[in-house]
């Protein structure tokens, strides 16, 4: 099972992304959780993909399809995964069909998610993440029991440095712009699967579920 989740930034890919990870055992891989690691690491892919991240802009093809063809060569994602992020450009996804073709795999479902602009601002300006597990709540949609702890493990919750309203504003167009050929690109090869996200997490997850369970 090797599937794309697809939608802008804060559309509900990473809420999904958790569903679909406790039914099918395939791993869940996200470049953007990726790059924040390494950031978190002090490494030097870490160091290459902050200056591109707190500006809001795209971490450039080459490292990032590197790092993906590298993660998609481990065991555990042999038979299957989710990917989370990644592609965010047509030339990724050609990329990425070739590392498939190289190990006679492909994409067989690019899921979805789509929300209106207006939605995703007021959705990520309010996100909060937990320290501790990676777990997103929302101050108004989706709030932690006790203010700014995480109900499962009591992290102490933070915003991302790209959460705030200009550097969310910068994501949303810069990614409008990249996703229309993409989504192009994913249709015109049969694989391209949409779903209204937003409507409850529940309702998204049953259609992402159907969507699956029919592949
Ligand atoms: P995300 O958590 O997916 O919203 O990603 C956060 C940031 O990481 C993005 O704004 C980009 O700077 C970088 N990033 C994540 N995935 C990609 C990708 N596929 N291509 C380029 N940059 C990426």
């Amino acid at each position: 099972m090797n599937i794309i989740l697809m939608g802008l930034p804060g559309a509900g890919k990473g809420t999904q992304a958790s569903e679909i990870i406790k039914k099918y055992p395939i791993p869940h891989i996200s470049t953007g959780d990726m790059f924040r690691a390494a950031i978190k690491n002090g490494t030097a892919l870490g160091n290459e993909a902050k200056s591109f991240m707190d500006k809001g802009e795209l971490v450039p093809d080459e490292v990032t399809i590197g790092i993906v063809k590298e993660r998609l060569a481990e065991e555990d994602a042999k038979k299957g995964f989710l990917l989370d992020g990644f592609p965010r450009t047509v030339e990724q996804a050609e990329a990425l069909n070739d590392i498939m073709a190289e190990s006679d795999r492909k994409i067989e479902a690019v899921v979805n998610i789509e929300v209106q602009e207006e939605e995703l601002m007021n959705r990520l300006t309010g996100r909060r993440i937990c320290e501790v597990c990676g777990t997103a709540y929302h101050l108004v949609f989706n709030p932690p029991k006790v203010e700014g702890i995480c109900d499962l493990d009591g992290g102490k919750l933070y915003q991302r440095e790209d959460d705030n309203p200009e550097t969310v504003a910068n994501r949303l167009s810069v990614n409008i712009k990249q996703t229309k050929p993409l989504l192009d690109f994913y249709k015109s090869e049969g694989v391209l699967k949409n779903i209204d996200g937003s409507r409850d997490i529940k309702d998204v997850t049953t259609d992402v579920e159907s969507i699956l369970t029919n592949l």
